[in-house]
């Protein structure tokens, strides 16, 4: 049985992975902080997304670049003027939607007030989702900054940076994982949808005429990506956008999605976003960015492939695709079945008991393992109730530590998934979680 959103919101504030931000002021917004689980499983996924993107890769490098910045990125990308949502206003209960979320109802044809059931909606007017301060202690149009509402025109602004010190040339890339924000009308769903959210984007530069082979490339490895990392298959889809529904810059995008409980929901988008981005900051900006190819003596503005993902969307995709319940001896139990690399811990070592004699056979088990892997130590409660917890949130293994361990120098370890049990010598320790964990 898939998990209902409840379940993992449930788990998510139970566990640590997830709170609503600013609780004990009533919460603010559909914000969120991540907790001592979430801190450690969303740093796995921008990991792995840094790991398949710039480390086991030569012609891709990293970048990190300013959340706030010039007005004038914004003006020139088409954010200032396109950057919106049409936003409709209920007269009656005063609440605001996102006019291309509601349906029209089939009985009378119009279009109803989520809130209040009401008919009474103003037009829908460009709503512009830009999280717009001031920079310095002077409130004044000049001082006007934004808060960047996607990472990426950090990549294009530092083209020529980037190509002059990385020693690349097309086809090469720039990733760069950070913090989004959008005023987004109507955030919601948990994570899906915040304010302030984290982005995992490549920009690919290719030579114009490769566009669409890159284009087709990139769909294909990034719905891989997700495969590799446990969520089914037959719950992803990748869906080609309707000419209507494409972005001001984009000649062509397709969607990975994934099957959320409400539905298919966007994890990815990949766009070919052509030459518009490079040729608008050249043109606002004075400053040439092209490409010179010494080979051919052609100079040319490279077209560039764009897969930008979301990383806490992505973690919550992860969450819910890995929420399973089973029954073990005749016991229910709740377990995350995440991939090892993605899991907040990969390891969890149990003392058996709290008995001193167990204490520092226990404590340098765990010095072995926690140069290799995230390790939780836990020493309260049942073993049975701490294998369950484990299970619950997603640790692969546990090692136990017991009485018979003072006289064998031996471990038992427990499979998550099976729940099976090997004794394996504390000497052959660290090979044997390694070669389980495949790290
Ligand atoms: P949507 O149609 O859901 O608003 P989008 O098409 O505007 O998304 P992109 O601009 O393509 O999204 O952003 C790339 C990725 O960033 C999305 O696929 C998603 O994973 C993530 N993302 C975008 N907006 C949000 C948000 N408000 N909250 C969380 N993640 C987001």
């Amino acid at each position: 049985m898939p998990p209902e959103m409840d379940d993992i919101v449930r788990l998510s504030k139970q566990r640590g992975f997830i709170f609503p931000s600013a609780e004990i002021y009533g919460g603010f917004r559909s914000t969120y902080d991540y907790g001592p689980l979430g801190v450690l499983m969303l740093r796995n996924v921008k990991n792995e997304w840094w790991r398949s993107m710039v480390q086991l890769r030569h012609d891709v490098v990293g970048l990190d670049a300013a959340i706030l910045s010039t007005p004038r990125i914004w003006e020139a990308s088409g954010h200032l003027a396109n950057f919106t949502d049409p936003l409709i206003d209920c007269r009656n209960c005063h609440e605001r939607w996102r006019a291309d979320h509601l349906e029209a109802s089939p009985t009378d044809g119009k279009l109803h007030c989520p809130n209040c059931d009401s008919t009474d909606l103003t037009e829908a007017r460009a709503f512009n989702l830009m999280f717009k301060t001031h920079a310095g202690p002077v409130e004044d149009e000049g001082s006007v900054a934004y808060l960047r509402p996607e990472t990426a025109q950090g990549h294009f602004v530092n083209f020529l940076n980037v190509l002059q010190t990385s020693r690349k040339r097309p086809p090469f890339g720039i990733a760069q994982i950070g913090k989004s924000f959008r005023n987004e009308i109507t955030p919601g769903n948990f994570v899906f949808r915040t304010r302030e959210f984290e982005q995992m984007e490549l920009e690919y530069f290719v030579p114009p005429a490769d566009a669409g082979k890159w284009f087709d490339y990139w769909c294909r490895e990034r719905f891989e990506w997700y495969v590799s990392l446990g969520i089914p298959r037959d719950t992803l889809r990748l869906r080609p956008h309707e000419a209507e529904e494409l972005s001001h810059y984009s000649a062509g995008t397709s969607d990975v999605e994934f099957r959320f409980p409400w539905g298919w929901g966007e994890l990815e988008g990949i766009a070919n976003r052509t030459d518009y981005d490079l040729k608008a900051h050249a043109a606002a900006s004075g400053v040439k960015l092209e490409y010179y190819d010494q080979g051919s003596n052609e100079r040319y503005v490279p077209y560039v492939i764009e897969p930008a993902a979301g990383a806490t969307r992505t973690m919550m995709a992860f969450l819910l695709a890995a929420y399973d319940t089973d029954e073990i001896g005749g016991e229910k139990r709740t377990v995350l079945r995440l991939h090892p690399r993605l899991a907040p811990y990969q390891v969890a070592v149990l003392p058996l008991s709290k008995k001193d004699t167990l204490v520092p056979v226990a404590e340098e088990v765990l010095g072995l393992l926690q140069p290799m892997a995230m390790c939780d130590y836990d020493e309260t409660q049942s073993i049975g109730r701490r294998y369950r917890r484990q299970d619950e949130i997603g640790t692969p293994l546990a090692v136990t530590v017991d009485f018979e361990t003072l006289e064998d120098r031996a471990v038992t370890i427990r499979d998550r998934d099976t729940t099976d049990q090997v004794r394996v010598p504390i000497d052959a320790l660290v090979a044997e979680v390694g070669s389980r964990l495949g790290i």
